[in-house]
């Protein structure tokens, strides 16, 4: 057979050095990264205008790619890694998970079976039982029991899965087989993140058959509301089956009392999902370990990494209580797929934990973070987070302009202008719009709110006291 003259890879030499400047760029961003306006001001298709309308005939170099992410991608960029980024929940990276995620990419493989690369399966599963101890989390959801976690994309997806879970066992696996009966009920708070419902639409449960439960002044679930809106639908012929009890609301980082909802999903025989995605992670100090009072009673049990963990996206931690419930709802072998390891029963699949069946392997960002870190590392920057926050809605309670809105012992702090909604309005537009900072808002009964949420990687003392600084001067 004739070789071909040439081939179009990029030399390993060659991407050696590029692959020291890629580093070089992302730690001379990260040094600068404060000095960049935290939101973009980019007009909408004001990147797309300044990008060829073709792509090349003839490869590039790597230079003017460099180049063209610092003149044309830049500017269109959020700074989710700024120290001064107060909005939504923080999206983290660190430097020890930036390294796990080239080397994940090095390898570039598929861990939809522990057959496909062991080591990828084995490592997952190691990690995740570590965070169950990390976390205080009870040990049902350790893989030594009969639980487990799995590391998913979202924890959309996560809370998806656990839906489908707890759709097949109570309908005992029929609805997968000959389709939903329609008169299956779910409940959350109505602060519940969108997901859910979301979620409930692609399970085939439905929007309408979605119950939002009543909170009380904290914007927490009220159990007796719960209560009483299942036995009303008991009594209509519907069958209530899932309640999703949330540790940390978007909006406000509510916190619904999981253990006398766990009571209600006994007493009913419903499945318990208990989404932590943000707040799970203050688990990790033993201080803050009351979040999860009654987590012990849950089937299943979401967080993100990928949020307050220095782990950059996607790494969701989920985990069940019953391993055999998730696996019995998604597992599928073709022919194709069929090897000795998995007959045998000795291995974990992890193509039947969700919905994909191609997997990355993301356990290795999350090792080297652990293990960069250590538990103590990041108890440390968790306390400093919090007690950033504190001082925040302490300035704030004593503030002649601003008023508190909710009184949380976490990392999110809601307040208001005293003046009301366009008095806040003008507030966070001015602050946003100065470039020096991030927030976003929300609304609680009805007012405009603003959220600041304390949890970026780089945060520290002096970029609290300038936001407020900010806010002070705004609100004038
Ligand atoms: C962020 C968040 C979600 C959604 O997380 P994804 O991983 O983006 O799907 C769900 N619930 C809560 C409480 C959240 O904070």
């Amino acid at each position: 057979m004739n070789q071909p003259a040439r081939n179009y890879h990029m030399e390993l030499e060659t991407f050696r050095r590029h692959g020291h400047a890629a580093v070089d760029w992302v730690v001379d961003y990260l040094k600068n990264v404060e000095q960049y306006p935290v939101l973009s001001r980019v007009k909408p298709g004001g990147i797309r205008a300044q990008l060829p309308e073709h792509p090349p005939q003839q490869g590039e170099s790597f230079e003017r790619m460099l180049a063209d992410v610092q003149n044309i991608i830049l500017p269109g960029i959020t700074h989710w890694q700024s120290p001064n980024f107060f909005a939504f929940f923080p999206g983290n990276s660190s430097p020890p998970a930036i390294l796990g995620e080239i080397i994940s990419a090095g390898l570039g493989v598929q861990g939809m079976l522990w057959a496909t690369s062991p080591a990828c399966t084995e490592l997952e599963t190691h990690v995740l039982d570590w965070l169950v101890e990390m976390l205080g989390l009870p040990e049902r959801f350790s893989s030594k029991s009969r639980g487990g976690g799995v590391i998913q994309h979202s924890a959309s997806d996560a809370t998806l899965c656990a839906l489908l879970a707890a759709r097949e066992r109570c309908t005992k696996g029929e609805s997968n087989h000959k389709g939903g009966n329609g008169r299956l009920v779910a409940y959350a708070s109505a602060h519940a993140h969108s997901s859910l419902e979301k979620d409930c639409r692609i399970a085939g449960i439905g929007s309408d058959n979605l119950r939002l439960i009543a909170v009380d002044e904290n914007f927490a679930m009220r159990p007796a509301a719960l209560e009483a809106q299942i036995e009303k639908d008991l009594a209509a012929g519907l069958t209530p089956f899932f309640v999703m009890a949330c540790v940390g609301t978007t909006s406000s980082l509510a916190l619904d009392p999981v253990r006398a909802v766990a009571d209600v999903c006994r007493k009913h025989g419903l499945w318990l999902h208990v989404d932590a995605a943000m707040a799970g992670t203050a688990g990790l100090c033993p201080e803050f370990r009351f979040i999860h009072d009654g987590v012990e009673d849950a089937d299943s049990y979401v967080f993100n990494p990928h949020k307050w963990m220095f782990t950059n996206f996607d790494c969701t931690a989920f985990f069940v209580a019953d391993r055999q419930a998730l696996i019995g709802t998604l597992s599928i072998l073709p022919e194709y797929l069929r090897n000795q390891a998995s007959e045998a029963g000795a291995v974990i699949d992890y193509r039947d934990w969700h919905v994909p069946l191609g997997r990355r392997f993301r356990a290795l960002k999350l090792w080297f973070v652990i293990r960069h870190y250590g538990v103590e590392g990041l108890q440390f920057h968790i306390r400093e987070h919090v007690r950033l926050a504190q001082a925040f809605k302490q300035w704030v309670r004593e503030s002649r302009q601003f008023e508190l809105v909710v009184d949380c012992p976490l990392n999110l702090i809601c307040f208001r202008h005293r003046d009301g909604d366009a008095a806040t309005e003008r507030v966070h537009k001015a602050v946003n719009e100065s470039g020096a900072m991030y927030l976003t808002h929300t609304k609680l009964n009805d007012r405009y709110t603003l959220r600041m949420n304390i949890g970026q990687t780089r945060t520290e003392e002096r970029h609290v006291q300038m936001a407020w600084e900010r806010l002070s001067e705004a609100a004038k």
